[in-house]
């Protein structure tokens, strides 16, 4: 299947889809800017980011660990959705029956405007107190704070932790139940920009596949979902997704500015 037959194909599937499931990995950041933890932005002060992102470092070295996570969120603030969040967003608005599980922890989904979004990595906009696990915006638990610092929880002052899933730690709960029904329910699954090498995300596409439903990939490079997919677009999702949109939900995407 060239280019052009597998876009058109992928609109096809999208288009008869009544129930649809996508899911998205670091790739769609990525495009917008925000460094992953592999490769070049996966360096902080010398260090792999990865060896911060663990209970055992931050309960070594708490302060360390927020000072890490501030500069992740300073980096956020200069970032913005792309149009393949944007396409997302356009895609859910036309469907009764729309999951987005996410890897990503940076928000971005939210802001581009979609709503039954599930982090199955939990969120950075996120603090958690790391005792009495009462919740609080990341941006107010860090509002007086300095570097060297550890934000504390209201309610019992302990230290707060950023809500997001360290390595060696599970799931959200409520993220798997939401991922399970997805793939359970959906007609379609659409695995946009990640490597297919994370578990438990790598399979779901094999498990909605099993269940019978239509797999599209959209990713630059071969991974091992290509195997199970119907079709595969070799794309920026930025590109590839606002194409795999019908005329009335190209009609919901923002508009674009004069220059942009
Ligand atoms: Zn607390």
């Amino acid at each position: 299947m060239n280019a052009t037959e597998a876009r058109r194909r992928a609109r096809e599937i999208i288009a008869e889809s009544s129930a649809l499931a996508v899911l998205t990995g670091a790739g769609v950041s990525a495009e917008s800017g925000v460094p992953t933890f592999r490769g070049a932005g996966g360096l902080w002060r010398g260090r792999n980011a990865w060896e911060l992102a663990t209970p055992e470092a931050f309960r070594r070295d708490p302060a360390e660990v927020w000072e890490f996570y501030e500069a992740r969120l300073s980096g956020l603030r200069r970032v913005a959705p792309n149009e393949g969040h944007r396409a997302l967003a356009a895609l859910e608005a036309t469907r009764d029956r729309f999951w987005l599980l996410t890897q990503n922890v940076d928000g971005l989904h939210r802001d581009a405007g979609s709503r039954n979004v599930f982090e199955l990595h939990g969120t950075i906009r996120v603090a958690r107190c790391s005792d009495c696990a009462l919740e609080t915006a990341t941006e107010a638990a860090l509002r007086d704070w300095s570097p060297g610092g550890i934000p504390r929880c209201e309610a019992c002052l302990a230290h707060l932790r950023p809500a997001v899933v360290w390595f060696g730690e599970s799931l959200p709960a409520a993220a798997l139940r939401a991922a399970d029904e997805a793939i359970r329910s959906c007609d379609t699954f659409l695995v946009v920009g990640t490597s297919g090498l994370v578990q438990p995300a790598a399979s779901f596409a094999f498990q909605a596949r099993r269940r019978g439903a239509r797999v599209v990939e959209v990713n630059p490079q071969e991974t091992p979902i290509t195997q199970v997919a119907d079709v595969s677009l070799r794309g920026p999702s930025g590109a590839e997704l606002p194409a795999l949109l019908g005329k009335e939900e190209r009609t919901l995407l923002t508009p674009r500015t004069a220059d942009g």
